[in-house]
């Protein structure tokens, strides 16, 4: 707070007061561009960029103190056809519903945002390859069950889940192919399944 010495009959405290709350307002302006910057518009989740960085922190912690980390990739099924048969607006709100779905599942440690599109990426922070395939699978369950009622219509859909472990030092774009060549795998073998590849260090 920078204090401005004034000859004035209301004295220097309200000046010094007024000069606080701008900067708490400056403050919190600054929170909410940053908010807006690194949040997906449509559903809330983080944006890829702000993922990406969250992912790079996360892998930088993982190469300097050990530990799990498990990447997965969702993709809704057969997306197109709820956009054609319902409308993009239909569309949009089964994405926000998926997302709710996922971060009510998701242990608020997890890092989880949207790609692009239909496309979906989680962060599991913590725990086992059995863990990472178990929330996987919850997920995929959990969202098969989703009844998603928007007016006149009621929208059941299915997601594909790859998942694959990170290793330490490895390259998150490298992470992400591996968990993209998973999630083709479930697209290949039907759809609404999980696919894992995970590789532990020796
Ligand atoms: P697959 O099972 O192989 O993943 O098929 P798909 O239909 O889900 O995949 P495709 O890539 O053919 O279609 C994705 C569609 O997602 C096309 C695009 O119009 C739609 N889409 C992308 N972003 C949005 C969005 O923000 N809102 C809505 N409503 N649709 C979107
Ligand atoms: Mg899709
Ligand atoms: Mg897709």
């Amino acid at each position: 707070v920078t204090y401005h010495p004034v000859d004035s009959a209301v004295g220097d405290d309200r000046l010094v007061s007024i000069t606080a709350h701008d900067i708490t307002e400056q403050r919190e302006m600054l929170e909410e561009v940053k908010r807006l910057a690194s949040t997906d518009y449509l559903t809330g989740a983080h944006n890829r960029r702000h993922f990406m960085s969250r992912a790079e922190t996360e892998l930088d912690r993982l190469t300097r103190y050990g530990g799990e980390l498990y990447l997965m990739m969702l993709d809704i099924d057969h997306f197109k056809n709820i956009n054609d048969s319902y409308g993009h607006n239909v569309g949009d709100v089964v994405l926000k519903e998926m997302v709710k779905c996922c971060t009510d599942i998701l242990r608020t440690s997890d890092v989880f945002g949207r790609l692009g599109g239909e496309e979906f990426a989680a962060l599991l922070v913590h725990g086992s390859v059995e863990s990472a395939i178990q929330v996987a699978e919850r997920l995929r369950k959990a969202i098969e069950d989703m009844e998603v009622r928007t007016g006149r219509h009621v929208v059941k859909f299915t997601v594909s889940i790859g998942l694959t472990m990170v290793c330490a030092n490895e390259d998150i774009e490298v992470a992400l192919k591996h968990a993209d060549k998973c999630l083709y795998q479930a697209k290949e073998q039907g759809r609404n399944r999980v696919v894992s590849y995970c590789v532990k260090e020796s």
